[in-house]
C-alpha cells in the first residue's frame, strides 16, 4: 500500500535498514521502556533476560482474553470483569457479527511506514490494538482496554492513543477521523480523544524520530531513577542469580 505523501515522515530524517542497531523494531511499550531507561530495554531485547510479568500483568492478560473471547462470541455469558462496560461490550459483540469490528489487530509497518506483516523481515514498527470499530466510511473508533488505573497515567495513555490514531490513518487511507478510547474496566471510567487525519499526522515526524532513536541505538546507558526503577525487576537478584542491573535505585 502506498502512503499519501502528506503522511511521510520528515525528509531530513534519512535512515535505511543498514543504520538499524541492536533492536531493529519497536512497539509503543518498548519505546516507553527505552525512553525511561535504555538499559532496561537492552536487558530485555539484547541480553534476552525475561522480566517476570507480575500478578497485575497476568490479571490484565486474562481479562483481555476474556474480552476477546466474549466479543468473538466464544463465551455465552459476559464475564464479570467486563460488567462495568456491559452495553459497550454487547455493542462490540454485535459489531463483530456485522463485520464492523476488528479485534486484536497486529499491525506491522516498515521504515517507510508501508504496511507489512507482524513478523516479517522488514517489520520496523508493531502496533497492537484491542478493537477497532468502523463507524462509517471515513471514521472509526480505536479501543484499548485497561485494567490498570487511569489516575497518574494520563500522559502515557494520551501518547499511546496518539500512536494508535497515527497507525490507523497510515493503515486505512480512507479514514479521516479516529476516536481513541481507553476503557478502564475496573473503575468503569473512559478517556476519549478525537483526531482528524491532519491533526494526528502532524505528530508523525516526532514519533518517527523517537522510534529511530530506539532502533539505531548502540549505547544502552542505564538511567536509574526512583520512577524508572520502581517497577523494574532487573534490580533484584538472588544468591544464585545476580541482578541483571547493578544501578537500580529504590
Ligand atoms: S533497575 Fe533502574 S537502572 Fe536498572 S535497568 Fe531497571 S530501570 Fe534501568
Amino acid at each position: 500500500m502506498k502512503i499519501p505523501v502528506a503522511n511521510k515522515p520528515l525528509k531530513e530524517t534519512v535512515i535505511d535498514k543498514s543504520m538499524l542497531g541492536d533492536v531493529r523494531s519497536w512497539s509503543y511499550s518498548s519505546l516507553k521502556t527505552f525512553e525511561s531507561c535504555p538499559y532496561r530495554l537492552y536487558i530485555q531485547k539484547v541480553k534476552k533476560i525475561k522480566e517476570p510479568s507480575g500478578k497485575a500483568a497476568e490479571r490484565g492478560s486474562l481479562i483481555h482474553q476474556e474480552a476477546e473471547d466474549y466479543v468473538r462470541g466464544e463465551l455465552g455469558e459476559q464475564p464479570e470483569s467486563l460488567k462495568k462496560f456491559k452495553s459497550e461490550f454487547e455493542y462490540l459483540r454485535q459489531g463483530f457479527i456485522d463485520a464492523k469490528v476488528e479485534l486484536e489487530g497486529e499491525w506491522g509497518f516498515t521504515l517507510d511506514w508501508e504496511t507489512t506483516g507482524w513478523l516479517m523481515g522488514n517489520t520496523w514498527a508493531r502496533i497492537k490494538l484491542d478493537a477497532l470499530v468502523q463507524e462509517d466510511e471515513t471514521s472509526c473508533r480505536v479501543i484499548d482496554y485497561k485494567t490498570g488505573k487511569k489516575f497518574g497515567n494520563e500522559i502515557a495513555h494520551g501518547q499511546q492513543g496518539l500512536v494508535y490514531a497515527i497507525a490507523t490513518f497510515l493503515r486505512y487511507p480512507h479514514i479521516e477521523h479516529a476516536r481513541t478510547e481507553f476503557w478502564y474496566l475496573d473503575k468503569g471510567e473512559t478517556t476519549i480523544k478525537d483526531y482528524s487525519r491532519a491533526t494526528a499526522m502532524e505528530f508523525l515526524p516526532g514519533l518517527f524520530r523517537r522510534a529511530v532513536a530506539l532502533t539505531t541505538c548502540t549505547s544502552w546507558e542505564p538511567k536509574p531513577s526512583k520512577d524508572a526503577c520502581r517497577w523494574c525487576d532487573y534490580k533484584n537478584g538472588t544468591e544464585e542469580s545476580p541482578a541483571p542491573c547493578k544501578w537500580g535505585v529504590v
